[in-house]
């Protein structure tokens, strides 16, 4: 456990949409913030509980769904998105947020986080970024710094990163954005926006890890992050432009990228209900007639 003093965030007192359960995370980790800003941000939403349903994969912040009294669904690693997308396209009428680690979404879950976001699906995706595996004890993530020392890289982590703002705008995600959860108050307003956000939106929340990664603290972070204060980009190459263009070290927070496309969600069931005009619906007969 870390003796690290998180800083004071502006984090409201836990009500409604909480559940009785406490999180067990550690003492000062990232991951009580992105809670407080999510609890913040729904209530902005005015929301029900039973319309919201957090999917989370494995993974200390894949935890998340326990903690609130919403709809719930704590599934296997790497498969949140894929899950989610499940549930969006079950039944569309539901709030569907998608939250775990960038060890989760990055590794395992990659292939299902570039789909989803490539679908334009109508879900929110919040990664709580610590640059490490947490639940089992400090391993290199794909995230990690190049020369990161950790349990699996004891000489330093050989491969260059992967920067999960520049992979969601290629994958097709329609909203990107950044916040750091020493900044409750960029957090939450980020998150609304996200949730407002017609598609498939990714909010990457650097979240540290206090008993783990020694690198990217809250005193780091401190003096590296810098809220930028540009509009939302319409264009792709205007959003890269902006994530690569930040002088050595410094870690930019915002919204990066923002447009409007149609949705997977909006055209699949517009497209069923063309068909069932066309068609009507079909009896059983008729479908084990086409396929016989
Ligand atoms: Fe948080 Fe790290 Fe503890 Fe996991 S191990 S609960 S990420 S501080």
């Amino acid at each position: 456990m870390s003796t690290e003093t998180p800083p004071k965030t502006d984090a409201a007192e836990p009500e409604s949409l909480r559940s009785d359960l406490k999180p067990i995370w550690c003492p000062g980790c990232g991951d009580y913030a992105v809670t407080a800003g999510l609890e913040q941000a729904l209530k902005e939403m005015g929301w029900a509980s039973h319309e919201i349903v957090f999917v989370s994969g494995i993974g200390c912040s894949s935890r998340l769904p326990y903690f609130f009294r919403t709809y719930g669904f704590h599934t296997i690693h790497g498969r949140a998105a894929a899950v989610a997308v499940g549930v969006k396209m079950a039944n569309p009428k539901l709030k569907v947020i998608t939250v775990g680690g960038d060890g989760d979404f990055f590794s395992i879950g990659t292939n299902h986080f570039i789909h989803a976001a490539r679908r334009n699906i109508n879900l929110t995706v919040v990664c709580m970024d610590n640059h490490i595996y947490g639940l089992t004890k400090g391993q290199v993530s794909p995230l990690s710094d190049q020369n990161f020392v950790s349990a699996s890289s004891p000489y330093g982590a050989v491969e260059a990163p992967m920067n999960p703002l520049l992979l969601a705008l290629s994958a097709g995600a329609t909203f990107v954005a950044q916040s750091y959860s020493g900044k409750i108050k960029h957090m939450r307003e980020t998150l609304i926006e996200a949730m407002k956000h017609d598609g498939f939106s990714f909010v990457n929340i650097r979240s540290p890890c206090v008993t783990f990664n020694k690198v990217d603290t809250f005193k780091a972070y401190k003096s590296r992050v810098a809220i930028s204060e540009e509009e939302a980009k319409e264009t792709l190459a205007e959003a890269y432009a902006q994530i690569l263009a930040q002088p050595g070290g410094v870690i930019p927070l915002g919204t990066f990228y923002q447009a409007k496309k149609p949705t997977y969600d909006g055209g699949w069931f517009a497209r069923a209900e063309e068909v069932q005009k066309k068609y009507g619906e079909p009896t059983m007969e008729e479908i084990l007639e086409e396929f016989a």
